[in-house]
């Protein structure tokens, strides 16, 4: 916020505007607008095929886009390959099947991107990594293969490692939506701690309970649009339009 109260253009992290995209023919993003404030926490929801993993997939440049634009930080995601280096630091993503290197263990999974990219020394990328693996309260699985883990605490080695590049943004994809139902609550908690340290986040999930917790906005997709948005609030006590209600009806 600037000194009198107004919401900048600098407070302004990340910045969609139009965006359109196909996949061939098929129209998937639709004139999508989002501007997210930093430290902003963002829940996207929506029927499965509504194109949330696209959108948010384009805002690291893993899709690119026809018409439109996202920048992040002021960095427009084009085809200029400087422009995507700069934009993989400052924006970090788990998945829905959290992508660990079966064949390294945790320690090495978290400290591969360090070293190789940041050049980080081996003990300096270590000691990070067993700080951010004690933020996810997993310190004593850093030796073991991932295959040793639940998937709970996969994803939480996950988080940690999106956590070792320091990012400005967080873009988790369904991220317990993998998980037997008891695990879930051990990956909700690590988010809900992320949120409350202030990290800018965008999160596809249907935990009603969660987007309420730390949710500044939910945005619900229906084919390829934003239809509605609101507090978490009242998204989901009073939604307004048609579908949501529909939606809603049927996962809640
Ligand atoms: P959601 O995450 O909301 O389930 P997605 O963004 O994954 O939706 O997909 C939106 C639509 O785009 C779906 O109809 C899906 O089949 C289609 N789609 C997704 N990825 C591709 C792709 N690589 N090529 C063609 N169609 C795709
Ligand atoms: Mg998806």
């Amino acid at each position: 916020m600037s000194s009198n109260g107004q919401t900048s253009a600098d407070d302004i992290l990340i910045h969609v505007n139009d965006l359109n995209k196909w996949y061939g023919e098929f129209h998937v993003l639709k004139d999508i607008n989002l501007h997210v404030k930093k430290g902003e926490k963002i829940i996207i929801c929506g029927p499965s095929g509504s194109g949330k993993s696209t959108l948010i997939r384009c805002m690291n440049r893993l899709e690119k886009y026809q018409a439109g634009e996202v920048l992040i930080d002021g960095i427009l995601l084009d085809d200029n390959v400087k422009n995507l280096e700069a934009v993989r630091k400052e924006v970090a993503m788990v998945f829905q099947h959290f992508n660990l290197f079966p064949h390294m263990t945790i320690l090495d999974n978290l400290t591969l991107a360090p070293r190789l990219v940041n050049k980080m020394p081996k003990k300096d990328a270590e000691d990070m990594a067993m700080s951010y693996l004690e933020r996810v309260k997993i310190p004593q699985q850093a030796n073991k293969f991932p295959g040793q883990l639940s998937g709970g605490q996969q994803q939480r080695v996950a988080i940690a490692r999106a956590l070792c590049s320091n990012p400005r943004v967080m873009l988790f994809d369904e991220p317990t939506s993998a998980l037997d139902p008891e695990m879930i609550k051990e990956v909700l908690d690590v988010m809900v701690e992320l949120a409350e340290e202030g990290t800018t986040m965008i999160c596809v999930t249907h935990e009603m309970g969660f987007a309420k917790q730390v949710a500044d906005r939910v945005i619900f997709m229906d084919e390829g649009r934003i239809i509605e948005e609101n507090t978490p609030h009242e998204f989901f006590d009073n939604p307004q339009n048609e579908r949501t209600q529909l939606f809603l009806s049927q996962i809640l």
